[in-house]
């Protein structure tokens, strides 16, 4: 008797959500891409994943900014022109009736017979997806803060472009959760601490300046670390150093927080199990929070 074949998925999603692939809405359960896709294949695929906050896209020029780069250093064409995105991620929204959540995109180089080189005349596929998050537990983390543990930075060296190709951080952050830590800070080789597995690092030093590595290839380009920066610089908060930081430092600091447009701000209370200053989210980071959400919603457009 022939097997019925089975979607590999731990959870289905709600009846009701709706994906996009390719010019058409379609069911969640029921999307899908081609095997040869060379997302798939090869990660030959960029993404961004954007907070949805009162069915408000935030940070969403900035979402779209990295992604034109991020396609640019891959020389991928966009699907699409950014006004025609743009639509589609509000028709997503209203569609999925997505008030708090996630919208994730990719862009795929799209399928071809499997072959290392890039195809000359490839054309890129663009799949959405959104889903709602449950904001109690991200307030919870908020409020309570996170542990933090550090392993090898064992990445490839171009952090800088938001590929798919996460592997080596799906395993840090997963040793990170069976250690009973939220997120894993990833140190290199001479001790400094390049990134969070799918956040930006960030310390307050016993003088009180806010540190956070400078931009390079070696981490991603925050979208909400340049929201924060933004939101600083707009109040007049100059005690700011964008400089690598090393893991010693990070011990001794008074403060730590993490940024992601999942989470926004979220304070670090302790490092290796170390306790962050006296252990308890700090009242920098908390208004570095409140600063960041006030010109986020400020900005966000319908
Ligand atoms: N660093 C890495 C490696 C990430 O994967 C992410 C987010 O996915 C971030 C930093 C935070 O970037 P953003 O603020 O744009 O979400």
């Amino acid at each position: 008797m022939p097997v019925k074949a089975r979607a590999n998925h731990a959870r289905p999603a709600p009846a009701g959500r709706i994906a996009y692939v390719d010019g058409r809405y379609l069911p969640h359960a029921s999307a899908s891409v081609h095997i040869e896709d060379r997302g798939l294949q090869f990660a030959d695929s960029v993404y961004e994943v954007c907070a949805i906050l009162q069915g408000r896209l935030m940070d969403e020029a900035g979402h779209l900014d990295r992604l034109e780069r991020s396609v640019t250093a891959l020389d991928m064409p966009l699907p699409m022109a950014r006004r025609s995105l743009q639509a589609v991620m509000r028709e997503m929204l209203r569609r999925n009736r997505t008030k708090n959540g996630l919208l994730y995109l990719q862009v795929t180089r799209g399928a071809h017979r499997r072959d290392h080189p890039i195809p000359a005349h490839a054309r890129s596929s663009l799949i959405m997806t959104a889903r709602p998050v449950n904001m109690a537990a991200v307030e919870k983390r908020r409020a309570e803060g996170i542990a933090i543990v550090t392993m090898p930075d064992i990445r490839w060296g171009r952090c800088d472009i938001k590929t798919t190709g996460l592997l080596a951080n799906v395993m840090a952050k997963t040793e990170a959760r069976r250690a009973g830590a939220f997120e894993a800070w990833l140190v290199d080789h001479q001790g400094i601490v390049t990134e969070g597995a799918s956040t930006n690092a960030w310390i307050v030093t016993g003088e009180g300046v806010l540190v956070t590595r400078n931009l390079s290839t070696h981490i991603l380009a925050g979208v909400t670390r340049l929201g924060v920066l933004n939101a600083l610089a707009a109040e007049g908060f100059n005690a700011i150093e964008e400089r690598p930081f090393s893991l010693e430092e990070a011990y001794r600091a008074r403060e730590a927080f993490v940024t992601s447009a999942s989470g926004g701000v979220i304070p670090v209370v302790s490092i290796d199990a170390r306790p962050v200053g006296d252990g308890r989210p700090g009242p920098v980071t908390r208004r570095v929070h409140a600063l960041y959400s006030e010109h986020a919603r400020a900005a966000a457009q319908v």
